[in-house]
């Protein structure tokens, strides 16, 4: 079989949904085909029981710069933009509001909360407020309930947070970028690419397709694909398991914990799972599984693919081995998951610091909950970086997506797509973005952009 498109998206998560969406409402690119390995949209890291759930804004993720909790509140608020455009049936089984904090146990991290707060979250977050011991016993009692009465305690708050079932949002993305023309073919794996005349031809268990732009939104696969053809030998990529364990719904909202700056994974928090309101799911716990999937074996050595065995990537894993926070954090979480003594310890370090009162018989290790998160590794930063990346090569992109990479998967497809069609010359609709969706960066994207055509 063969067929010219003009865009190929290798990939069906929430980041490749996002594209086929973006491309077919607000650009004139005619012909789309997304290709999925699996049998449907989002079976992996964007699917809902995979990840967090947490339309992440900033406010709350004490590890972020200022700089990136904006950039990252204005990816969020392009979906909360996109979820007022469907009917209110549609959206509240993708979205709902929830409150969420962050919460700092101990004289440290409280005075942590309050250096950032107010060192410009305040200024970010006008909806964020502090909370004592007495007002937190008010509103998320269980935080308070069987706590040592001495230890300090208290949080920021807002009240508007939101939840998402992110692999429904990719549904919805993947029900409208069909209904304008889009093809789709499942169980189409993609197993090679090569540079053609007039873009790429890709290879796949299903037969070859040629494209003009091809972007890979692969997930943990993006990389492995980039160096596969050639494109950016200075990443690697850790591959960072996420597991969950669960609990009967004991609080009102989502509580994260403090983290160390520069740490690009979240501390164990609590969230509500959207999808079961009697469950509280605590977690990711974090591990290093050595592959690209967690539930699928054989993924090992295209993981190993994804390495570049040279002296900057050692001295990379020897910089993130040494830094003591990380270190701190693997030697928790490499025993949570074990039988007996995980559940004692992950009780002991991270519950109780939550819920202090929480019963070990009310909690259980749920292995059908968890992801992999592709955190990247720099090597001419020698250290992890924060968040997503892409790479651009000519004519073909491919996305590398840790966490929050579902909240920006809007953010990243309208930077893609407004790339390809300025490259290319296609006409995009910017004002039907803008009133949609939200203003464009161009800013940040020539930024992205630099060494390539400019806007
Ligand atoms: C534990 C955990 C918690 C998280 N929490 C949050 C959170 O609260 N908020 C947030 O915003 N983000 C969170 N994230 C991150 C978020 O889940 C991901 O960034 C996001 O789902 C990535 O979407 P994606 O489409 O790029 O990748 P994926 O969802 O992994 O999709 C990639 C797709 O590409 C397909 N594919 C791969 N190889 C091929 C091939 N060869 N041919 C064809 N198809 C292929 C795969 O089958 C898959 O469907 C979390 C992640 C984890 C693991």
């Amino acid at each position: 079989m063969e067929d010219y498109y003009d865009l190929i998206i290798v990939g069906a998560g929430i980041t490749g949904s996002a594209l086929s969406f973006v491309a077919s409402r607000y650009s004139s690119i005619k012909t789309i085909l997304v290709i999925e390995k699996y049998d449907r949209i989002a079976p992996l890291n964007s699917d809902s029981k995979n990840n967090s759930q947490t339309l992440h804004f900033g406010d709350i993720e004490t590890n972020y710069t200022l700089e990136e909790a904006a950039h990252t509140k204005a990816s969020a608020e392009r979906v909360l933009k996109y979820s007022s455009l469907m009917p209110r049936s549609e959206s509240s089984r993708i979205i709902s509001e929830v409150q969420k904090m962050v919460l700092a146990v101990g004289d440290e991290e409280a005075e942590r909360i309050d250096k950032i707060y107010s060192k410009g979250m305040r200024k970010l977050f006008p909806g964020l407020r502090k909370l004592g011991r007495k007002e937190l016993a008010k509103i998320e009692p269980n935080t308070v309930k069987g706590r040592d009465p001495s230890e300090t305690v208290s949080a920021l708050l807002s009240d508007k947070g939101y939840m998402v079932n992110f692999g429904l949002l990719a549904k919805s993305f993947y029900k409208r970028a069909k209904s304008k023309g889009v093809k789709f073919i499942f169980n189409c794996r993609c197993l090679t690419a090569n540079p053609i005349e007039d873009g790429h031809e890709i290879i796949t268990n299903k037969g070859s397709f040629k494209g003009r732009f091809v972007i890979f939104a692969s997930g943990t696969y993006s990389l492995y694909f980039a160096k596969k053809l050639g494109y950016d030998r200075n990443l690697s990529i850790l591959s960072v398991g996420g597991g969950f364990y669960v609990a009967p719904r004991v609080l009102n909202g989502k509580v994260y914990r403090v983290q160390a700056g520069g740490i690009p994974f979240a501390a164990i928090h609590a969230d509500p799972e959207i999808t079961n309101p009697k469950i509280t799911r605590f977690g990711p716990t974090v591990s290093f599984p050595l592959s690209l999937e967690v539930r699928e074996k054989g993924t090992t050595l295209d993981y190993l693919r994804t390495f570049d065995f040279d002296i900057p990537t050692i001295q990379s894993l020897f910089n993130i081995i040494g830094n003591k926070d990380i270190r701190r954090i693997m030697r928790k979480n490499m025993l949570y998951p074990l039988p007996i003594i995980g559940k004692p310890l992950f009780i002991k370090n991270e519950v109780s610091k939550i819920v202090p009162s929480l019963s070990p018989d009310k909690i259980r290790f749920d292995k059908n909950y968890g992801g992999i998160r592709p955190q990247i590794i720099d090597e001419n930063k020698r250290f992890l970086s924060m968040g997503a990346s892409k790479i651009r090569g000519n004519n073909i992109m491919f996305n590398i997506t840790p966490s929050p990479g579902a909240t920006s998967s809007l953010q990243s497809a309208i930077d893609d797509i407004v790339y390809m069609c300025t490259l290319l010359d296609i006409g995009i609709d910017e004002r039907k973005i803008e009133s949609e969706l939200g203003a464009i960066d161009y800013k940040h994207l020539k930024e992205k952009i630099n060494g390539h055509k400019q806007l």
